[in-house]
């Protein structure tokens, strides 16, 4: 899930000079889970944006705002209140934003910062576990990810800050290379150590991303 969070007012203020219509778009999918940009987060800035004399034409949460034709289905679904709009707001991850200003040549303001891809450890306790950075090596670490786990994403062990199994970067949280150490020796896989992890092939990272399955 892409974990998110909404942007200073003062912020979007400055966005929102001389724009005094505006339509809003919310996610029904990451964004709802954050409490950013749910139907409820929706519902707050319209409030918002009426206290500070603005008028919203109309509003959407769309199922996931990423899908791109579904963001464009959802937008023609209300064309008269997009097309009165002097700008759309959309609280939606990055992802959702450029959907949705991939249908419009409206100004299109982001109400929400998109953080990373998290886990969810209960409602509201968001971890980042994986970068994405297309070359795997988790099968290899025990199941724990260095590349983002460890404040210095080495991939051969621990650097030498770790201090009694925390990180030199934040002694609150765990070494991740401790981690996996444990994690190797009590599944009698310590020999993995042996090899070297050659340097990563960011290559494998292609930017911009794309990949099809049918
Ligand atoms: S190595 Fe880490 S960052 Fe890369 S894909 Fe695996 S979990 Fe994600
Ligand atoms: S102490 Fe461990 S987690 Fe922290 S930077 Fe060094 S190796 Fe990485």
């Amino acid at each position: 899930m892409i974990i998110s969070r909404q942007k200073d007012k003062e912020d979007l203020l400055r966005h929102l000079e001389g724009k005094h219509k505006v339509f809003l778009v919310g996610c029904g999918a990451c964004a709802t889970v954050c409490k950013s940009g749910g139907e409820e987060e929706v519902s707050q800035m319209q409030e918002w944006l009426v206290s500070t004399g603005r008028e919203v034409t109309g509003s959407v949460v769309i199922d996931e705002a990423c899908h791109i034709m579904r963001a464009g289905r959802d937008l023609r679904h209300n064309r008269s209140a997009v097309g009165e709009a002097d700008a759309l707001m959309v609280m939606t991850c990055g992802a959702g934003i450029q959907s949705i200003s991939s249908h419009t040549e409206k100004r299109v303001i982001g109400a929400l910062d998109s953080l990373f891809l998290g886990n969810v450890r209960r409602l509201g306790q968001y971890e980042e576990k994986c970068s994405l950075c297309g070359d795997c090596i988790l099968n290899e670490t025990a199941g724990i990810c260095p590349v983002t786990n460890c404040a210095k994403g080495l991939l051969n062990g621990p650097c030498g800050g770790m201090e009694e199994g925390k990180c030199e970067s934040d002694r609150d949280l765990d070494c991740a290379w401790m981690l996996i150490y444990e994690r190797l020796s009590r599944q009698g896989r310590k020999g993995v150590f042996a090899r070297v992890v050659p340097a990563k092939d960011w290559g494998h990272r292609h930017q911009p991303g794309r990949h099809k399955i049918r």
